[in-house]
């Protein structure tokens, strides 16, 4: 199974370079057409089915306005947001929905056992619910983005969704300007309350479209180790991650980014941090001072993102993990 999911992505990251359609030798002998097996995913091919006629959970009526977004932004956007459906599906069509067997399950949300018995994500009794509860919302989580932003989808139901049901995406910044001068926003994304339709929208900053961010493909081309995870953040990583703030896909919870010490949680190492905060502790005398998974990473979004980040860097490239995600 690990080898014939590695053989569809690195198929699917062939279609990306060229959109020809790829016929590719498996290691049992069998051809695999690669056209028949994205539309096997239930999701769309690019060559008949643009993102922009297709992907029902996004609105791109200003994306496609030229006067806002320029022939050369749209590409770009095509582009990533192309690749980006390819990453969210991952956990659900490639991983079957076995989310917590990898080494980024531990590093971005920790593994069971790290933590003390009755202590994980899936350990009995009142406080075993709990977290259950937890991991199964963060697993639908990751399902629901997965359906939501390329079928529009939502809890099993699709309608011809209206636009206001769709998130938009903006090449200008109309809602909170200025935001968009932070060092560190490459996107956000705004409530319905700020929209004119009432909608949820993404808006893209100028730093997003030039190469201080470049898309997961070349960032796969330029680092080959785990090492060095903290720099592979990719135009496809904000989309991740603006994805997982909009509500639209019912989320179990708002998914915001979490504070903690005064700061957002963003990035690879702080990600890791966070959802590791509780797991060194020595001194057990105590319940609450046992090893113990960190709720709080369900409602934060780098830690969503960085996981698939990490799943799809595992898949595609020569991934030297010796921490087993115990370590970034
Ligand atoms: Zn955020």
């Amino acid at each position: 199974m690990a080898v014939r999911c590695f053989v569809l992505l690195f198929a699917l990251l062939l279609c990306f370079v060229q959109s020809v359609p790829v016929v590719l030798e498996s290691s049992s002998n069998q051809t695999i057409n690669i056209d028949e097996a994205i539309k096997a995913t239930g999701y769309y091919d690019r060559e008949h089915r643009p993102v922009f006629e297709h992907m029902e959970g996004m609105d791109w009526q200003h994306v496609l306005d030229l006067s806002e977004c320029n022939i050369k932004q749209q590409d770009i956007i095509e582009d990533a947001f192309h690749t980006a459906a390819y990453v969210i599906l991952i956990p659900t069509i490639l991983d079957g929905g076995k989310i917590d067997l990898n080494n980024a399950w531990n590093r971005f949300f920790m593994n069971d056992n790290e933590a003390a018995w009755g202590y994980g994500w899936t350990t009995r009794g009142d406080r075993g619910r709990v977290n259950k509860d937890a991991f199964e919302a963060i697993v639908g989580n990751f399902r629901k983005a997965a359906t939501f932003y390329p079928t529009g989808y939502v809890e099993g139901h699709w309608v011809q969704r209206s636009q206001i049901h769709r998130l938009k995406v903006r090449c200008k910044e109309v809602y909170e300007i200025g935001r968009c001068e932070s060092r560190n926003t490459a996107a956000y994304v705004t409530e319905p309350l700020k929209d004119e339709d009432g909608q949820w929208a993404m808006t893209i900053c100028p730093k997003w479209f030039t190469r201080r961010v470049e898309s997961i493909v070349d960032v796969g081309k330029m680092w080959k180790t785990l090492d060095n995870l903290p720099q592979m953040m990719s135009r496809e990583h904000v989309i991740l991650h603006e994805w997982m703030h909009c509500d639209l896909p019912k989320f179990r919870q708002h998914i915001k980014d979490e504070l903690w010490f005064g700061g957002p949680v963003n990035g690879a190492a702080n990600s890791h941090d966070f959802a590791w905060v509780n797991a060194f502790r020595s001194d057990q005398i105590t319940p609450a001072e046992k090893p113990a998974i960190n709720l709080r990473v369900e409602t934060n979004a780098d830690n969503y993102a960085w996981y698939l980040t990490n799943r799809w860097f595992e898949k595609l490239i020569e991934w030297r993990d010796p921490s087993r995600g115990r370590d970034i």
